[in-house]
């Protein structure tokens, strides 16, 4: 049996989403196709987002009532039928929302490695900061920093992120731990369409950040954000030039599927409307 990660009395009988699943239904339903697909395995159409057996149904319960709060941030930020807003109220729950996206991240490297990227001693210290995630989702307190990138065209531009397909910054998701050599720095990297959360585990000092970080105190001024340390830009092209190589493993077979379903699609759709934009 798999007992809770979280909680470490129950067992595990849920296979819980590392993203919401109301994010990946966001991108299903914006779509002309329907389906997800992954940057790992780009032939196989999938219905749903990674899920790994972390959570019992109690804590499961527990971080759905931090998923609800965080779904109305979201649906203010993903909407094709109005502006990015100029500002955002997180609460202390929504705030909880993204730390535990965090906590599934590192606990599925942790307890479900499936590539080796970490050294023995890396992951040894993850349960040190497990545990003080842990403390951030359940008490609220700001143990780590989250910082927030709206993935809009002014602020990407004013932050000088590359200027890449906007479908990375609008339409895809997905997160991971990043680590750098000898604890220089050490995030959990999370993107979900149109922003990207950082997690910072182990600080660096010179990195700068202006107007990025968040608190449930004062709401989040959009206008305040002005600059994010290069490495975010390297991210961010890591994970496009993921998408891209996934790209150029699609069979002819797949590519057939996905312009029938485009070909078919009648009217419009989020995702039309993201491959329209241009950065002029
Ligand atoms: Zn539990």
């Amino acid at each position: 049996m798999n007992t809770c990660k979280y909680c470490g009395d129950n067992e595990a009988i849920e296979n819980s989403h590392i993203i919401p699943s109301f994010i990946c239904r966001w991108v299903k339903e914006t779509s002309p196709t329907n389906v997800l697909r992954s940057s790992i395995n780009p032939n196989v159409r999938q219905q749903d987002g990674e899920k790994e057996p972390l959570l019992c149904k109690q804590c499961e319960g527990e971080f759905s009532t931090y998923e609800r709060a965080f779904k109305k941030v979201f649906s203010q930020m993903a909407n094709y039928r109005k502006d990015f807003p100029n500002e955002i109220k997180f609460t202390k729950e929504t705030l909880s929302c993204i730390t535990s996206i965090a906590w599934r991240v590192l606990a599925g490297q942790y307890y479900f490695p499936k590539d080796h990227l970490y050294t023995r001693d890396e992951v040894d210290r993850f349960p040190e900061f497990l545990d003080k995630m842990k403390e951030q989702i359940s008490s609220g307190v700001q143990n780590y920093t989250v910082h927030f990138i709206p993935c809009t065209k002014e602020v990407i531009k004013k932050v000088g992120l590359p200027q890449i397909d906007f479908s990375y910054y609008e339409r895809s998701f997905g997160a991971e731990p990043r680590i750098w050599d000898d604890w220089a720095r050490f995030i959990i990297y999370i993107k979900i369409p149109f922003g990207i959360f950082v997690v910072e585990l182990v600080k660096n000092n010179h990195d700068i950040w202006t107007g990025t970080k968040l608190s449930y105190e004062n709401p989040f001024l959009i206008v305040n954000v002005e600059k994010v340390p290069p490495v975010i830009g390297y991210q961010v092209s890591h994970f496009f030039g993921e998408f891209l190589k996934s790209l150029s493993k699609l069979t002819e077979k797949q590519k057939e599927l996905m312009r029938k379903d485009i070909n078919n699609f009648k009217g419009d759709c989020g995702s039309f409307k993201t491959n329209r934009k241009k950065w002029d």
